[in-house]
C-alpha cells in the first residue's frame, strides 16, 4: 500500500524542567514521517523555508521517506516554541511563526494522488481540506489536529472531521470538540460527526480507542525518563498508519496492532529532543519494545 502524510516539518524551541533547546528540527510531518518510515516508505506534502538543514532532508531520504511533496521556498521555516512543566502532559505553546506556512498552497505531486492512506497531521484545517480534495478515492483518510484549531477553526474542523476515516485527538482535544467530560461520551460524539474510528491519547496514560462497535484501551509504555514529550502524538500516529500500511487491510484486529506500534514509537519519541532518537533507533529494538508491551497487558 502507500501512505502520504501532510504536516509541517518545524523548527522547535523546547523548554523542559530541566533542559532547553533551540531551533532544533520538529514538525508534526517530520515526526510521523520517521515513525512510519520503521515500516512502510511514507511519502510527505510539506513546506521549508532555505534553512530548513539539507542534512536533515538527507536523513529523512536515507530513512525512504519520499519529499516529492516537499516545497523549499524562499524566506523562513515554520517555527514553534513551547515549553512543559513537571507534568510533560501540561505544555504551553509560547510562540508560532508560521513563516513560508502563511501562504502556502499545498499540491499533491501526481505520483501521491492514488495514495491508499493519506494522513493529514496537525495543520490549519482549511490546507487539510485542500489536500484531500485533491486525493483519488484514498482507502484511508485520517487526521490529527491541536487546541489552536479547535479555538480558531472549529467549523473547517468539522467539515475535515465529517470527510475521515480515523480521528487522532487527546484526551483534551476531544472534550473541548464535544464539550462532554466523559470520554467515552465524548468519544461516541465524535463517531457520530463522521469517522469510523476515534483514537484518544492519553499520553503516560495510554491510548483508548472507541469503534462503531468496540471499544479498547492501552497503556502507554512504562517510560521513567522522559526528555522531551514532543511529537510523542505525530509519531503515534506514524506507527499506527506505517504499521495499517504495511500490513494492507483495515479490521479490529490491524488496529489493535497498530495502536501497539503506535504506542511504541511514541515511547522512542520522547527518550530524547527532537528527531535524535529516530537517528540511532535500530528495527530490532521496536521488536524487543513490542514484546515487552505484549506482556504489560496480557493478564
Ligand atoms: P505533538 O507533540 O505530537 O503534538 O507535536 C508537536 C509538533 O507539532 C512540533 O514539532 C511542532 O512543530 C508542531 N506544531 C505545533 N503547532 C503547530 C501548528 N499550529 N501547525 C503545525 N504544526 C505545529
Amino acid at each position: 500500500m502507500s501512505l502520504v502524510i501532510v504536516g509541517s516539518l518545524a523548527f522547535d524551541s523546547i523548554e523542559t524542567p530541566r533542559e532547553r533547546r533551540e531551533r532544533i528540527v520538529g514538525g508534526s510531518g517530520s515526526y510521523c514521517a520517521l515513525a512510519a518510515s520503521f515500516f512502510t516508505r511514507p511519502k510527505v506534502v510539506g513546506v521549508v523555508g532555505r534553512d530548513f538543514p539539507e542534512e536533515t532532508l538527507s536523513f529523512f531520504r536515507r530513512r525512504g521517506i519520499d519529499l516529492k511533496g516537499v516545497e523549499v521556498k524562499p524566506g523562513k521555516t515554520f517555527f514553534w516554541e513551547g515549553r512543559y512543566g513537571e507534568d510533560p502532559n501540561l505544555r504551553t505553546t509560547l510562540r508560532t511563526e508560521l513563516n513560508v506556512f502563511q501562504d502556502f498552497r499545498p499540491r499533491l505531486p501526481e505520483s501521491y494522488r492514488r495514495a491508499d492512506i493519506l494522513f493529514l497531521a496537525n495543520i490549519d484545517p482549511d490546507l487539510q481540506e485542500e489536500i484531500l480534495n485533491q486525493a483519488k478515492n484514498p482507502r484511508l483518510v485520517a487526521m490529527d489536529t491541536i487546541e489552536l484549531w479547535i479555538k480558531t477553526k472549529r467549523r473547517a474542523l468539522l467539515e475535515v472531521l465529517r470527510r475521515v476515516d480515523i480521528f487522532f485527538a487527546n484526551d483534551q482535544e476531544v472534550k473541548m470538540l464535544t464539550g462532554e467530560v466523559n470520554l467515552i461520551r465524548a468519544g461516541r460524539a465524535l463517531l457520530e460527526k463522521g469517522p469510523r474510528w476515534v483514537v484518544v491519547k492519553k499520553g503516560e496514560h495510554g491510548v483508548l480507542v472507541l469503534g462503531r462497535d468496540q471499544v479498547f484501551g492501552l497503556p502507554a509504555n512504562p517510560t521513567e525518563a522522559v526528555t522531551d514529550p514532543t511529537g510523542a502524538g505525530d509519531c503515534f500516529a506514524g506507527g499506527f498508519l506505517g504499521s495499517l500500511d504495511r500490513e494492507s487491510r483495515v479490521d479490529g484486529r490491524s488496529i489493535r496492532r497498530a495502536a501497539a506500534f503506535g504506542s511504541v514509537m511514541a515511547s522512542f519519541a520522547i527518550e530524547d529532543f527532537g528527531l535524535e532518537r529516530f537517528r540511532r533507533l535500530k528495527r530490532k529494538e521496536i521488536e524487543e519494545r513490542l514484546l515487552v508491551f505484549k506482556k504489560l497487558v496480557r493478564f
